[in-house]
């Protein structure tokens, strides 16, 4: 279930793997990108630990305002607008209500909104969409996730550095697509969705 509570487990959870596999996320941005998804990705993470360790009282809408301003403030480059602006539009969704798919609706459509991004454009929104349509279908899994992050290897970028990099041709993740399943990986872990 989406409460105060597994939110703010998620998001820790979140940034705790993005701790962990920094170097790994850089390496994955060496190869298509400019090598700095992972270090981006540790600023916005860092400043959201700090903004949760202060204990302020916030409310499901508020936690996700935070993490937003975090990523868009302290990110930079690409993912720090596209996360930011997705932990926006999710915050401006759980005012209205708790619900994790209109939650993840209103995310993408921030994404899209700023990235100009279909599916197969080797970017985050290759793991976004289809981990929905687990949910809505309930069988989301980590494998499956896992799986959708794998499949950005056969794509070809269109948006962002990657479009310019012949190499993403050879067989690579795309980084975004590597922190994206994160993000979800650590939503199950949270018990944010209980199917
Ligand atoms: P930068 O490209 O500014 O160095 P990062 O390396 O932090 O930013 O993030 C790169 C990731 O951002 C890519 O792997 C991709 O998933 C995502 N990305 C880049 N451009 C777009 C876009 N237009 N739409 C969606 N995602 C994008
Ligand atoms: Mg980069």
């Amino acid at each position: 279930m989406l409460t105060v509570e597994t939110a703010r487990t998620w998001l820790s959870l979140f940034i705790e793997k993005l701790e962990t596999n920094e170097k790994y996320l850089n390496t994955l941005d060496e190869s298509i990108g400019d090598g700095d998804h992972g270090a981006n990705m540790l600023r916005g993470a860092n400043d959201l630990k700090a903004k949760l360790a202060e204990g302020l009282q916030a409310g499901l809408s508020d936690l996700f305002k935070m993490a937003g301003m975090s990523f868009i403030q302290k990110t930079g480059g690409a993912a720090g607008l596209l996360y930011g602006q997705a932990f926006l539009q999710m915050s401006q969704a759980m005012q209205v209500g708790n619900d994790l798919l209109d939650s993840l609706t209103s995310g993408i459509e921030g994404i899209q909104k700023v990235g100009q991004t279909e599916l197969k454009d080797k970017t985050l929104v290759d793991v976004w969409i289809p981990v929905m349509e687990d949910i809505r279908n309930k069988r989301l899994t980590l494998e499956k996730i896992n799986e959708y992050v794998i499949s950005t290897k056969d794509f070809q970028a269109k948006k962002g550095r990657a479009a310019y990099v012949s190499e993403q041709l050879n067989g690579h993740i795309d980084p975004g697509a590597a922190s994206c399943g994160y993000f979800f990986e650590a939503m199950l872990e949270a018990g944010v969705y209980d199917e």
